[in-house]
């Protein structure tokens, strides 16, 4: 077995076109190899049917691949990302509870476009689908492309600031996966689960605390410290989180798109040296290119 290295280029969080990126896997791991990535993992929304093409384009770009997902939970009222990294994606209960995350997002789509319709904004869910590659993974980033190309707004965080986010027109409240669900799916199939991207909750710190606890009672190991939307203070706090939960460190761009992120696939800053990256304890379930 290859080592992983601790200061390693490894991007563990990013989106395809199976849901709300605008690049194919293909193109990902091209992009990947660009820009220095060294380990690399495809973490699309509640949705793993990307992983094949990603895991086949990994090795033949020279890569070292994980597969990865993102499951979409309802914690405390809010909705919380969980990275999935390393498990096995043949996994029948883990691939059924990705199905039934998925299921409820046509009708959430269909009731969004009902509110857009009451603020002016007519066929939004036939103005969406264009955008969607995955017809079982309709997003709100989908119609954020849609009413940026209308000209209803500049760009797509414009978008998500007027219409999409609670209370705004838009915006339709969805009961998600629970967080012990979403957590026993990924390691009943033998990987790791990460809270994704912790500073971008509205919790207070005592729902924060709880979200921390009741994660690592489930069988929750890491979190991601450096990703595209932290700021290097918010990257120094979520470090202080790992230390003190006693968790794995992860690093992942959240990248999108070309045009939409303003973190590139691979430049993100190194974890800081203190803590374990979550590719340390993944090395066995890592496949190397040849
Ligand atoms: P959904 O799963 O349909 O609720 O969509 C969630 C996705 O919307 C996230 O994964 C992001 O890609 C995108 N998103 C959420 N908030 C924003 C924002 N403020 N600006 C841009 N994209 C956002
Ligand atoms: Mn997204
Ligand atoms: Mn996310
Ligand atoms: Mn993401």
């Amino acid at each position: 077995m290859t080592a992983l290295h601790p200061l390693l280029n490894a991007d563990l969080h990013c989106h395809s076109t199976v849901s709300d990126g605008t690049l194919a896997p293909e193109a990902l791991a091209a992009r990947a190899r660009a820009n220095g990535v060294e380990l690399w993992a495809l973490t699309d929304h509640d949705e793993i049917g990307g992983l094949q093409r990603a895991r086949d384009a990994a090795l033949r770009e020279g890569l070292a691949y994980l597969t990865g997902c993102e499951i979409s939970v309802s914690f405390a009222g809010v909705t919380v990302h969980i990275v999935g990294l390393g498990f096995d994606a043949e996994d029948a209960a883990l691939r059924d509870g990705l199905a039934r995350t998925r299921g409820g997002r046509e009708a959430r789509a269909r009731e969004m476009a009902a509110g857009l319709a009451q603020v002016g904004i007519p066929g939004a869910f036939e103005g969406a689908l264009p955008y969607v590659g995955n017809p079982e993974l309709i997003s709100r980033t989908h119609f954020a492309r849609f009413l940026v190309e209308r000209g209803t707004c500049a760009d797509v965080s414009e978008v998500f600031r007027r219409y999409l986010t609670e209370g705004k027109p838009g915006y339709v409240p969805h009961r998600w996966a629970a967080l012990g669900d979403a957590v026993r799916w990924i390691t009943a199939a033998r990987g790791i689960a990460v809270i994704a991207h912790p500073a971008r909750y509205k919790f207070t710190p005592t729902e924060e605390y709880a979200l921390f606890s009741e994660f690592k009672a489930h069988g929750g190991r890491g979190v991601e410290v450096v990703t595209g939307s932290h700021s290097a203070a918010e990257a120094v706090k979520y470090a202080a989180m790992a230390l003190e939960f006693d968790m794995l460190a992860s690093r992942g761009s959240d990248f999108h798109s070309p045009t939409e992120s303003r973190t590139d696939l691979g430049t993100l800053p190194d974890l800081p040296g203190s803590l374990t990256p979550v590719w340390a304890a993944l090395a066995d379930r890592a496949q190397w290119p040849a």
